[in-house]
């Protein structure tokens, strides 16, 4: 918890007053370039990834890079998707999944989260990608696997986003 604490003050006392300006504006408004949807894990990090600045990227994190389908589960993901397509109009949308993803193993071993009834209830969101993996890919094994079954949810939470209306109405008019 040191290291944090630490950190904080040193971007309150340094980093902070050297982006005065952009922090300045951002304070007033936000136009973030891209709604960028991916797993909470620690290893992923947006911003590295894309070498962007505060304010050019909303993110949204959750177990899995998930999006539930429209009307399944409304809640912290479908809000913030509304938010960011509807308020901020933000015109592209990734989503990034990840190797060595602990949602992904939970997919294709169900057993690992037997105890843990909340993200037993989230991975149901991601039935699509179960079930491709059963039945397109049940000839790959190992790591190529949980591989698979990361891209095979990347395209699959992709087509759920399509669900939403804020999502659909923003492509139609594109
Ligand atoms: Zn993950």
């Amino acid at each position: 918890m040191e290291k944090l604490v630490n950190g904080f003050l040193k971007f309150r006392s340094e980093v902070f007053g050297n982006k005065k300006v952009l922090f300045t504006r951002l304070s007033q408004s936000q136009a973030p370039r891209a709604l960028f949807i991916t797993c909470s894990d620690s290893r992923v990090d947006p911003t590295l990834l894309t070498q962007t600045d505060p304010g050019e990227l909303f993110i949204l994190r959750n177990a899995g890079n998930i999006v539930p389908p429209y009307g399944s589960m409304q809640g912290g993901t479908t809000a913030t998707i509304e938010y960011a397509m509807a308020v901020l109009k933000v015109p592209h949308i990734i989503v990034c999944g990840h190797t060595d993803c602990g949602v992904m193993k939970a997919l294709l071993n169900p057993e690992d989260v037997k105890n843990l009834p909340a993200v037993k209830e989230w991975l149901s969101q991601a039935e699509t990608t179960r079930r491709l993996m059963r039945e397109l890919h049940a000839d790959i094994t190992g790591n190529d696997r949980l591989i698979k079954t990361t891209q095979e949810n990347v395209r699959a939470q992709l087509e759920h986003l399509r669900t939403h209306p804020s999502v659909a109405l923003q492509l139609r008019k594109s």
